[in-house]
């Protein structure tokens, strides 16, 4: 049995930024450290900063007096505004690369192009993004709502920096069927998309292969999804407790990636777990053998 884990996996730069800099804060800082949602897609590290004093809070309402963090996704003009109007103290976490993003969609929208920015509209980078395009941002999550666009002039696209870069090919590919001058902008992140090439690369050497990281983490799920169009015994795991006799049948080469949100602790469990089982199993067929 071997046991490969995919290189680039777990935390990406903006993930480590933000948590070091909510970190830092609540140490400088007297009174209550916010974060505006979760500050990582993942339970046990939120689990861990609430031990810290650090409270994710979804409702902006429901600030009232302290210091706010804003997280690697960024908000929109209009949170940030809001923000300052309640006389919170803002620390900015926004990863650079995201912000480089926003500030491509305020100067495109400046420059009244239509704006169409692939990603899901539910994520709060997307959310932050459109607020920044003036009304002329348009998210597409799929080929199938470019094929309801209608034909046009002039646009440009862009991608959430967590997009899959095959999506984001198949959309550009169809955008450019209903568009006589697209202008292209690769905004993925090189993080992810090393993430996303190693994941793949990995997909295609063993004969199981494990995602760890929580359901609720966007480019975790993409890593999934783009592992099992490679190999369907590809399992999304939240813990090492997910990991069962029956995902480990026939597993003889067995790959483990995370996403930008996995503690390096997560995988290393996930690595803990498969060679217990193992064990466990070798223990259970010689019992078996004896027997005979
Ligand atoms: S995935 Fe990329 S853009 Fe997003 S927070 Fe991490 S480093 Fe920044």
């Amino acid at each position: 049995m071997e046991i490969i884990v995919a290189k680039n996996s777990g935390l990406c730069y903006g993930v480590k930024r933000a948590l070091n800099l909510a970190k830092e804060t609540r140490n400088k800082r007297n009174g209550k450290v916010f974060t505006l949602g979760d500050l990582i897609h993942n339970p046990r590290v939120i689990a861990d900063l609430q031990k810290q004093g650090i409270q994710p809070i979804e409702n902006l309402n429901e600030l009232k007096k302290g210091t706010v963090i804003i997280r690697s996704h960024g908000v929109s003009p209009g949170v940030h505004k809001s923000l300052k109007e309640k006389q919170m103290e803002i620390v900015d976490a926004t990863c650079p690369i995201v912000k480089k993003i926003q500030k491509l969609v305020e100067i495109l929208a400046k420059e009244k192009e239509e704006i169409i920015i692939v990603g899901n509209k539910d994520h709060p980078e997307i959310k932050g993004l459109i607020g920044f395009s003036q009304g002329r941002g348009i998210i597409v999550e799929n080929e199938t709502q470019v094929k309801r666009l209608t034909h046009k002039k002039k646009r440009a696209v862009l991608a959430q920096s967590t997009q899959d870069l095959y999506l984001f090919e198949k959309i550009v590919a169809a955008l450019i069927e209903k568009t006589e001058e697209l202008r292209v902008y690769n905004t993925i992140c090189h993080s992810t998309q090393t993430r996303q090439k190693a994941t793949s690369d990995l997909a295609s050497h063993v004969d199981t292969l494990f995602i760890v990281g929580g359901k609720n983490s966007s480019n975790t799920r993409k890593l999934f999804q783009i592992s099992r169009r490679i190999l369907p015994t590809t399992y999304f795991i939240e813990n090492a407790e997910q990991i069962t006799p029956k995902t480990l049948k026939w597993a003889n080469k067995i790959g483990i990636s995370g996403g930008a949100s996995t503690p390096p602790e997560a995988i290393q469990e996930a690595v803990e777990k498969i060679k217990d089982s193992y064990k466990l199993q070798l223990k259970k067929e010689k019992t078996i053998q004896c027997r005979e």
